[in-house]
């Protein structure tokens, strides 16, 4: 299981990070919501200095803003709206009052039907559309379904309402555009809606980054097939998706995403308030252990910290509680039938055919760990979608490769040039594995490559060897 920690106030200095690596973290996610391109730069820095101290690749996650919409402001500051009331939104740039409020988002009125909700402050608020734009009506009237306090900028969302607009603002194009060119690992979307806002940001990115998805919409949920299939990963953002869709959809649509990104072999990850309590305590509570271990069982890539790293008072805690529910979790007993309660159906392709003999071959031959080359980090995808009981050691000679890996379950990253021949490719493959502690004398390995060497997708034969003294090949004939 992965940890992917949130860098914020909490957690900028080098010291700090690379506490939180060693603690457990793969993965540093930067939110764009509260972070300039100069703190980009300077955090990116950090993070690749300690990846260069290290010796290990640290996968760095751009997290965009997306489109937040927001009611303008009121003139005393808010208003209290009970169930009953109606309540008017329009263009109207002036200061709100108890009956109306200006919407600074025309795509809204074009698209709003009656009956659709508008959920308020995180969803505290819940009015209903009564009336829409017409040629004798100027806004949205709604009836107040769920009272509360309403204050000046609030934010506003519809879970039932697509909009006709692009899932990326103007902001979310340039900070996508800025992190491609200075190079990170991955960039996730918010507030997805469907395929189309990924193919718009892949037209930017090219192949320079990775692309996540963040499932948070109702209509991206609908359209998740093709959303998945344009992405390189989802994450089951539940912060955001609790506000879209009753609280209660969450658990389900939670196992529904890692189902449908295990499947497609994408890593999925999941999010928000997962030890919650942890901001503000040393300890989290017993429900909070229970929602990380539901992650690890359920087989999801990486498990996410949000506030908990970036602004709560124990960063260092939040990763290590984390890291020890995991590893518990994966001793369990119950875990390998968990994991494998869905089978992988393998694709008619080289790497699915070699991961999955490979899993098989593990298993009847009990060896120490899958050694994989992968050059794009495809072959790792593969491997890795199989859930293998041993451990799997990609093997790649690009360093974005490796890093953009680091999210994904079960893979330790190496890095190692290509092999010159078959029998380079075996002892790098033994070497390697035994100075990463994965192998021992006398231990069978399995390796996996294309050959020609060094041509991605080419994936087509395993092999099996042992270890000899101090890493090198054991050739038959010779005693361990
Ligand atoms: P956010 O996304 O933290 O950027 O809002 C995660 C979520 O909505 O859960
Ligand atoms: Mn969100």
């Amino acid at each position: 299981m992965k940890i992917v920690a949130t860098l914020g106030p909490a957690s900028t200095d080098k010291k700090v990070i690379l506490e939180l690596f060693k603690a457990g973290a793969d993965v540093f996610r930067i939110n764009m919501s509260h972070t300039s391109h100069e703190e980009l730069v300077e955090l990116r820095k950090t993070i690749r200095g300690i990846e260069e101290d290290l010796r290990r690749p640290i996968g760095i996650l751009v997290d965009l803003q997306g489109p937040k919409l927001r009611i303008g402001d009121f003139a005393n500051g808010g208003i209290d709206l009970k169930s009953g009331d109606f309540f008017k939104l329009d263009r109207k740039q002036t200061p709100g009052d108890q009956n109306r409020v200006q919407l600074p988002h025309p795509e809204i009125f074009e698209s709003v039907a009656i009956g659709d909700q508008l959920l308020l402050d995180d969803g505290k608020l819940r009015l209903q559309v009564s009336k829409v734009p017409s040629a004798n009506f100027d806004g949205i009237e709604a009836k107040v379904l769920v009272g509360g306090h309403l204050s000046s900028r609030k934010g506003i969302s519809l879970p039932d309402t697509l909009l006709p607009v692009s899932a990326m603002t103007d902001k979310d194009r340039e900070d996508l555009a800025f992190a491609a060119e200075l190079g990170v690992d991955w960039v996730a979307l918010s507030f997805v809606q469907r395929a189309e806002d990924v193919i718009a940001a892949r037209e930017i990115v090219g192949d320079r980054t990775a692309l996540m998805s963040k499932i948070e919409k109702p209509s991206a949920i609908e359209d998740l097939d093709r959303v998945l299939e344009f992405s390189n990963g989802l994450m089951v953002a539940r912060g955001d998706l609790g506000v879209e869709l009753p609280v209660e959809k969450v658990p389900g649509l939670q196992k529904k995403i890692i189902r449908a990104a295990r499947a497609a072999g994408k890593p999925v990850v999941i999010a928000t308030q997962m030890l919650e309590s942890m901001i503000t305590s040393p300890l989290p509570t017993r429900a909070e252990v229970n929602d990380v271990a539901t992650a690890v069982f359920d087989g999801a890539d990486a498990v996410m910290l949000s506030a908990e790293s970036a602004v709560g008072k124990y960063p260092v805690e939040a990763v290590k509680t984390m890291d020890r529910v995991a590893y518990e979790v994966e001793q369990d007993p119950a875990y390998d039938s968990l994991i494998h309660a869905e089978e992988a159906i393998p694709r008619a392709t080289g790497a699915d055919a070699i991961s999955a003999a490979a899993h098989t071959v593990a298993n009847t031959l009990n060896v120490a760990v899958i050694i994989c080359y992968t050059s794009t980090g495809s072959t790792g995808l593969r491997v890795a979608r199989e859930r293998p009981e041993q451990p799997v050691l990609a093997l790649t000679p690009i360093p974005d490769t490796a890093r953009r890996l680091a999210i994904v379950w079960g893979l330790d990253c190496g890095l190692t040039g290509d092999p010159t021949d078959l029998d380079d490719m075996v002892e790098r493959a033994c070497r390697i594995a035994y100075e990463m502690k994965f192998a021992k004398q006398g231990d069978q390995v399995i390796i996996t490559a294309g050959v020609p060497l060094g041509t991605p997708g080419s994936t087509n034969m395993l092999r099996v060897a042992r270890v000899g003294k101090n890493g090198t090949v054991l050739h038959k004939g010779v005693k361990a």
